[in-house]
């Protein structure tokens, strides 16, 4: 399923990051905690009754050397690019201002649904000073105050209302890839190389408007794929694209929508610190990865070179042991025929279901072989595993005290099931339970 996107627009001050933390919640604390991936905070997972959304501050996304109603008006501009509804915020401490007039009627001509905030409305009389902001033409102005966390309630119920009713953008047997990497390291190059062996889709799905910007084809085997958002890396140039920021958000969207994701090196170029920060963003949300080795044409190849390779790979991402490596070029289409392949591989791998039987068996024998660890003179019983979910993987092990399974054991329990079933390029989650 896909999440409707949420943007939060408007000058600086007003209150962006007090209100985007406030419906984020402790959410992204947590994702900052567990990954060591310091998530720039302009994209978010958030919730409102249920219905979950991502959450973009536009604010967060500056071109610094901009004068700043030019900056205003891209943040307008990649609101209406990125997001499904969009918050307009204002504060009632300032009033309706120049740079106010200005983004009003970009966001409305747009046509997306616009929800206008007046924040720092922080008491009675103030709350009942917004009739100005009518002037603004985005309808009613919904009172709000990110200090005392007053009002939000009243916008989000607005804001879910206007999200779209599809929820799936595609047939559920399309396997939905992205392609993340730094600048230059061949993404689009490998779009355009893999796209131009197969054949293209015309899409007719009525009523998304994402399909503008994926491409969609069907292999030789008949199996369809879609490479989600290639627009943003075809048609290049637009200055705001090239900021940092808001090509870590494209790479963002991109991976939510995404069933694998190719994370791409460039092999003339090696490996280098910001590689691991992108890469970091997949294995966070939990997606199946592919690590494509691109340009590698261009490497000097002795008898050793791919092995040596990808042992740098593997050293220096070792968060991503599972997934595989391809070596390919975009420039003379080696190898570039796998790609699809082991996409389709690694996306049926994530859907691989385990009888408790079986699963019982192997956990068993791998006990015998390395029994649990034991602290405090205490030792670890494992009395039952089960798979409780697929996408990604997820198992229950139930124990006598979930504090006993280390990390380390856990890694072993898992290279285990690795070793027995083909679970190649996803994440595995395991989860110790307590069994009273
Ligand atoms: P941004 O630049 O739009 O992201 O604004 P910030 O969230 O950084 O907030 C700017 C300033 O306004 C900070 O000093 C906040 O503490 C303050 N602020 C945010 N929300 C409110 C509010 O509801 N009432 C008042 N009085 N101040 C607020
Ligand atoms: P992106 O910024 O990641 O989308 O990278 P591009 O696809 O624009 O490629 C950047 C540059 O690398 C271009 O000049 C490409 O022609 C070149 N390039 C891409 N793939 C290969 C490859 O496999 N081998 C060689 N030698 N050059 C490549």
């Amino acid at each position: 399923m896909v999440k409707p996107a949420v943007a939060i627009v408007g000058r600086p001050n007003v209150g962006k990051s007090t209100i985007f933390n406030r419906i984020v919640g402790e959410r992204i604390s947590i994702v900052e905690d567990t990954s060591g991936v310091t998530r720039d905070r302009i994209y978010a997972d958030a919730e409102w009754l249920g219905r979950e959304f991502s959450l973009i501050d536009t604010g967060g996304i500056t071109m610094e050397d901009e004068p700043l109603n030019e900056q205003i008006r891209q943040q307008a501009q990649i609101a209406i690019e990125e997001a499904d509804v969009i918050i307009m915020m204002t504060s009632i401490k300032e009033g309706v201002t120049q740079e106010d007039e200005q983004v009003a009627p970009i966001l409305f001509k747009s046509g997306k649904p616009v929800i206008l905030a007046v924040n720092k409305a922080d008491n009675p009389e103030l709350r009942a000073d917004t009739y100005e902001f009518y002037s603004l033409g985005l309808g009613e102005p919904y009172p709000i105050s990110g200090a005392h966390g007053l009002g939000l309630g009243d916008v989000l119920d607005e804001v879910i209302k206007h999200f779209p009713e599809h929820e799936e953008e595609y047939d559920e047997s399309t396997i939905k890839f992205s392609i993340i990497g730094r600048p230059n390291v061949g993404k689009s190059s490998l779009v355009n190389a893999i796209i131009g062996e197969e054949r293209v889709i015309v899409s007719n799905i009525a009523g998304t408007t994402r399909e503008a910007v994926d491409t969609r084809f069907e292999t030789a085997n008949g199996r369809e794929f879609v490479v989600i958002d290639t627009a943003g890396m075809r048609k290049k140039g637009k200055v705001y694209e090239n900021t940092e920021k808001y090509s870590v958000l494209r790479a963002l969207r991109a991976i939510e929508r995404s069933d694998v994701v190719l994370c791409v090196i460039n092999a003339e170029e090696g490996i280098r610190e910001q590689d691991k920060r992108v890469f970091g963003y997949a294995q966070e949300a939990g997606k199946r990865i592919i690590i494509v080795v691109n340009k590698w044409d261009t490497v000097e190849k002795e008898t050793n070179t791919m092995k040596e390779f990808e042992l740098e790979v593997r050293e220096q991402f070792q968060y991503l042991s599972y997934a595989p490596i391809v070596f390919v070029s975009a420039l003379t289409k080696k190898r570039l025929h796998l790609l699809p392949e082991k996409i389709e591989e690694v996306y049926m791998n994530q859907n691989l279901r385990i009888q408790s039987s079986i699963l019982n068996d192997v956990v068993m024998d791998a006990v015998a072989t390395n029994p649990t660890p034991t602290d405090k003179g205490r030792r670890l019983k494992i009395f039952y595993t089960t798979q409780v979910s697929v996408s990604p993987p997820t198992f229950i092990i139930f124990v006598n005290d979930p504090e006993l399974l280390h990390f380390s054991y856990a890694r072993f329990l898992e290279n285990r099931f690795r070793d027995t079933f083909n679970f190649e390029g996803t994440p595995i989650r395991i989860i110790p339970r307590q069994r009273k």
